[in-house]
């Protein structure tokens, strides 16, 4: 996420502040000085840092939990209205997908558990008082923890209640439309709280029902997307006309290849094996200096990946974007087959995500 800045690491875990999040610290700090002086203004400064760490104990929670699953999280995220755990692989089976979920909820309880106890010896009247106010610091905590675990519930996905609604709908029907069933229902709220939000007048819900409307549009894109990535194999999209070179062929010869086809990368194949790969890059290098009437075999890349027809599309758009590479060959055993490219996942990516599950059986089965 971009315009954010970066608090540090925790088990690999980048973890972030956005910088809304700061303009919204510095807004009350400065309101609240402007109103009832400096030590009120610190004082709000202090209750609102200790909700986000509540919040960020939230994510954590979330966290904790996916690397338990072996599910790997890139970072969180501290907005104006809350967390945000980037996952880097989704949980597809519904039983860990309610257990990540829940945990976030869970930790807020945990923490209202033990301030209501502290609150039940240190000032028990503020216990059934249930108003956030820089004035009684541990009760504000205590009710801020019940309300974020409560709020998170609400099955408005992709609030963490909608998550829990998304797996137990996806252990019924098809991934996707549970999915689709799930951002539906999030709609519903979030056009709830941004109504709720205008007749009370309360703006901070109708900044999060925006919120949650587009975070659901986003999310259920991801999902499908990914969906799309581990159902389709290379030999549903790979490339199949594609030119190749020998070791032994001049540069002029990949020159011409590369002038009247709109390939880029060039496999290099030896008596039916791959050898190396030549990229447009590596032939402009290779015009560029001296070597312009060396072989391929000279200047052709011997870095790189092969895959096989029947990987997924998951597992090559890791490859090629985790190794920086442009092309992977394909093979079936060992003779190539055919070619994927960064730039052909993409727009099979943009085509496939518009389709169901059942178009790809349909497809297959006609080929
Ligand atoms: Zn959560």
């Amino acid at each position: 996420m971009r315009w954010a800045l970066q608090l540090g690491h925790l088990y690999g875990i980048s973890i972030r502040i956005h910088f809304t999040f700061l303009f919204l610290l510095a807004f009350l700090f400065l309101v609240s000085v402007a109103a009832h002086g400096w030590l009120a203004g610190l004082r709000s400064l202090l209750l609102l840092s200790l909700v986000f760490v509540c919040v960020l104990l939230h994510e954590l929670a979330h966290s904790y939990v996916s690397l338990r699953y072996g599910l790997r999280v890139r970072s969180i995220t501290l907005l104006p209205i809350g967390g945000l755990a980037m996952l880097e692989d989704l949980p597809r089976d519904p039983r860990q997908e309610i257990a990540i979920a829940l945990a976030g909820p869970a930790a807020n309880f945990v923490l209202a558990l033990w301030l209501g106890v502290l609150l039940l010896v240190v000032a028990p009247g503020d216990l059934l008082r249930p108003v956030v106010s820089s004035e009684v610091l541990l009760g504000s905590l205590f009710w801020s923890n019940l309300y974020i675990g409560v709020f998170n519930l609400i099955p408005a996905y992709p609030l963490d209640g909608g998550r829990v609604l998304r797996a137990w709908l996806a252990a019924r029907m098809d991934y996707i439309d549970a999915t689709r069933r799930a951002v539906s229902v999030g709609h519903f709220f979030s056009l709830l709280f941004m109504l709720v939000g205008l007749v009370v007048w309360q703006p901070w819900l109708v900044v999060i029902g925006l919120f949650v409307f587009w975070a659901a549009l986003a999310e259920e894109r991801i999902a499908v997307l990914q969906s799309a990535l581990e159902r389709i194999y290379l030999e549903d999209v790979m490339l199949t006309e594609f030119q190749r070179l020998a070791p032994s062929d001049s540069l002029f010869d990949a020159l011409d290849r590369a002038l009247h086809s709109l390939q880029d990368d060039f496999p290099v194949v030896a008596e039916g094996r791959v050898v190396g790969v030549l990229t447009r890059g590596g032939l402009l290098r290779a015009f560029a200096g001296q070597g312009w009437n060396n072989s391929v075999q000279a200047v052709m890349s011997t870095r790189f990946e092969v895959a096989q027809r029947r990987d997924t599309l998951a597992s090559a758009f890791r490859t090629l974007t985790g190794r920086g590479l442009s092309v992977i060959p394909v093979l079936e055993g060992e003779t190539l087959v055919g070619i994927v490219t960064l730039q052909n996942l993409l727009y099979s990516i943009a085509f496939l995500s518009r389709k169901s599950a059942a178009d790809f059986e349909v497809l297959r089965r006609a080929r």
